[in-house]
């Protein structure tokens, strides 16, 4: 209940106002959001880097309507791609991307070819890209664009997200050597004809799956923070004899900081997903709705208006 107001809170733009131009907001953001440019992502990474982990970087992008807004997140991502390279930040940051921030709705074509030059831009600067999983109705489109970037880019990362029945196939198919392959449980509210509904049953899922990943020739990232699926995600690296540099863990910025640098003093890679950029709202809503909690956070940014 709690998570579909916030879910729906993240699409209203009078609360977006209101929330933006709160005082304490940015506070609160920057827990979750490492600031709206890219000067302040570099630095937020530079700093992940200098605590041993990996990043991947994600410029928020909330809605691309039109093909001047989607070649604008182009460019922003190949020059953050140069960036990253001149600053020495390559190959441990990495970039992650929509591609419906890239056109994808507007004109699928175009998109693929906006993916094609930043993954060219990742290749230059010696890192890779990984396509975001969006809600079910792009999977079977991203995962096409994705098998075509990899036919020039093998090191583009793939998103697989549990809560879809259809996962464990794609997880086969998916498994093959130096494929890059997030398993997440997936943020999107999907109809029960194609996702698993209840906790228990995703939970139950992502295991599946990263029995396939991990006893698989690729390279599975497993990206969640809970820690019983954390524990089975150390338990299988184990399991199937994976060494570092075989797997790797990822965690969003912000969440379970603790647990990210326990997992790195442990010898696991992990890789801290960083977003950035002016169109933080939606996002922070989102992460605010999977932690109850942080019901609280929002009551401060309203109080605190004058
Ligand atoms: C690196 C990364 C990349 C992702 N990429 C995608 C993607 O491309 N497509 C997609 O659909 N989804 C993506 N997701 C989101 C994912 O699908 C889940 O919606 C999200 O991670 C929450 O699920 P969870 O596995 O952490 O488990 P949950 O069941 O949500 O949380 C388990 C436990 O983690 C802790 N926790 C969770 N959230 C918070 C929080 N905000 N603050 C503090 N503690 C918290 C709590 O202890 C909680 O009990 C990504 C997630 C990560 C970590």
């Amino acid at each position: 209940m709690l998570r579909s107001l916030f879910i729906a809170a993240a699409g209203s733009s009078r609360l977006e106002r209101l929330v933006e131009s709160a005082p304490v907001s940015k506070g609160i953001a920057r827990r979750f959001v490492a600031g709206s440019s890219a000067d302040e992502a570099l630095r937020v990474s530079r700093g992940l880097a200098d605590d041993g982990l990996a990043v991947t970087l994600d410029h928020l992008v909330e809605d691309t309507r039109t093909i001047e807004q989607a070649v604008t997140v182009r460019d922003e991502y190949v020059s953050l791609l140069g960036r990253l390279k001149h600053s020495g930040l390559t190959p441990a940051a990495e970039v992650s991307l929509k591609l419906s921030a890239l056109g994808q709705r507007i004109d699928e074509k175009l998109a693929r070819e906006h993916a094609h030059a930043i993954c060219a831009a990742a290749a230059e600067a010696g890192t890779s890209v990984t396509l975001d999983a969006e809600d079910h109705t792009t999977t079977d489109a991203t995962l096409e664009t994705l098998l075509e970037l990899r036919g020039e880019f093998p090191n583009t990362g793939a998103v697989l997200q549990a809560h879809l029945r259809r996962t464990e196939g794609d997880c086969r198919e998916l498994s093959t050597a130096g494929s890059r392959v997030r398993l997440c449980k997936g943020a999107y509210s999907e109809p029960e004809s194609v996702a698993f509904q209840s906790a228990l049953d995703v939970d139950k899922s992502f295991v599946r799956c990263l029995n396939i990943l991990m006893s698989g020739e690729g390279y599975p990232m497993v990206a969640t923070h809970d820690p019983r699926l954390i524990a089975i995600g150390e338990d299988r690296a184990r399991w199937f004899d994976r060494s570092t540099g075989e797997y790797e863990f990822q965690l969003l910025y912000g969440v379970r900081p603790d647990e990210q640098a326990r997992l790195a003093a442990g010898g696991h890679t992990v890789r801290v997903y960083l977003p950035y950029g002016q169109q933080w709202y939606g996002y922070l809503m989102r992460r605010i709705a999977e932690r109850p909690a942080g019901m609280g956070l929002v009551a401060k940014v309203v109080t605190s208006r004058k």
